[in-house]
């Protein structure tokens, strides 16, 4: 790993000029990780021109820092304002800094937004091990999960059941609220699972993901309990002709825009789409959340080793609906499908 870290911060040194900048003051909690291998609450990193690096953080976190390679350590309560006075013309990131912070930093610090979450998008080999192992957990999970899903029991008894079962499996965590939404409640896509007991005949959608050394799974699939009417298999079927085509659609050099319609396109033929009321899917690594994020109106084109979902649904007010999400890597050959449970309609 001591070379990767080394490698990110060459990387974003040669992108400083650019920007007007000649260091970068890097606040945001994940890019320091990023740039470091260090994970703390209050750490900043000072990535200068010439890829030298001063990494600053407080007493409960300087063990560790010392331990991160190639960087300089200053021990500091206040790490930004150790850091900002260590170059001539250094940016911050404003997209994470308050004006207050901002102000007390003193001096003129040129706000820049993105620098690394740009560099972030394509990820290396070793980033993508650690998401296959994170979506390989949330398959188990849900493998085991399933079999003990029973009429009576509750959204929230099933959160719990998939959030224990993840973390038993070698997960860090859950990579964030577990999303169970039965029957009804199917069609409010982000819905907090309650105290609703599942009944035969309910579509139940469930969403998580494990976080696995950082980085974040995210899988949705849609079951049905017992028994699935006629349009409940129709409603799943088109929402898996959805997903398929827009994982079909990603690619290296495939537009943002295009890829959102290829599966936006397909429900829209069949009269839906009002009802698909969210993006396509977004990036996945050290955030849940992150470029790019495959959306209408969204720019630009997918590259190479880009972890992201595919996540089409179809949300009808009162009755329920279907998600069905994979996490993938575009791939030059075609996408690399990290979440491999089945999208067949399950019945259970
Ligand atoms: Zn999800
Ligand atoms: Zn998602």
């Amino acid at each position: 790993m001591t070379v990767i870290y080394e490698t990110r911060r060459a990387r974003l040194a040669a992108l400083l000029a650019e920007h007007g900048i000649d260091a970068l003051l890097v606040t945001r909690g994940v890019n320091v990780r990023y740039l470091t291998g260090l994970v703390s609450s209050n750490a900043a990193v000072l990535v200068r021109e010439d890829g030298s690096a001063v990494l600053a953080t407080d007493s409960r976190y300087i063990e560790t820092a010392r331990a991160c390679p190639g960087v300089e350590v200053v021990q500091e309560r206040d790490v930004a304002g150790a850091l900002v006075k260590m170059a001539e013309r250094p940016g911050i990131e404003a997209h994470d800094m308050s004006v207050a912070r901002y102000r007390r930093l003193g001096g003129e610090p040129a706000p820049v937004e993105g620098v690394v979450e740009r560099l972030r998008v394509v990820k290396d080999e070793g980033e993508i091990e650690a998401l296959r192992t994170a979506c390989d957990l949330t398959d188990r999970a849900f493998a085991e999960v399933i079999t003990t899903i029973a009429p009576g029991m509750t959204e929230r008894r099933i959160a719990r059941a998939l959030d224990a079962r993840m973390v038993e499996l070698g997960a860090d965590r859950p990579a964030f609220d577990t999303i169970v939404a039965s029957g009804p409640n199917g069609a409010v896509p982000h819905h907090v699972p309650g105290e609703r007991p599942v009944e035969r005949g309910d579509l139940i959608t469930m969403d998580f993901g494990a976080l696995y050394d950082g980085y974040h799974a995210d899988m949705t699939r849609t079951v049905a309990m017992g028994t699935a009417s006629e349009w409940q298999r129709e409603l799943y079927d088109l929402v898996r002709a959805a997903q398929r085509a827009g994982r079909h659609a990603l690619a290296p050099g495939a537009g943002i825009q295009e890829v959102d319609a290829a599966a936006r396109d397909v429900i829209a033929g069949a009269g839906h789409g009002d009802h698909f009321v969210h993006g396509l899917g977004h990036g996945v690594g050290l955030e849940i959340h992150e470029d790019p994020f495959l959306r209408p109106a969204g720019a630009g084109r997918l590259e190479d080793r880009v972890p992201i979902t595919v996540e089409p649904g179809v949300y009808l007010p009162g009755r329920g609906g279907v998600r069905i999400e994979d996490t993938l890597v575009t791939r030059a050959g075609g996408p690399e499908l990290l979440t491999r449970t089945t999208k067949e309609l399950l019945i259970l």
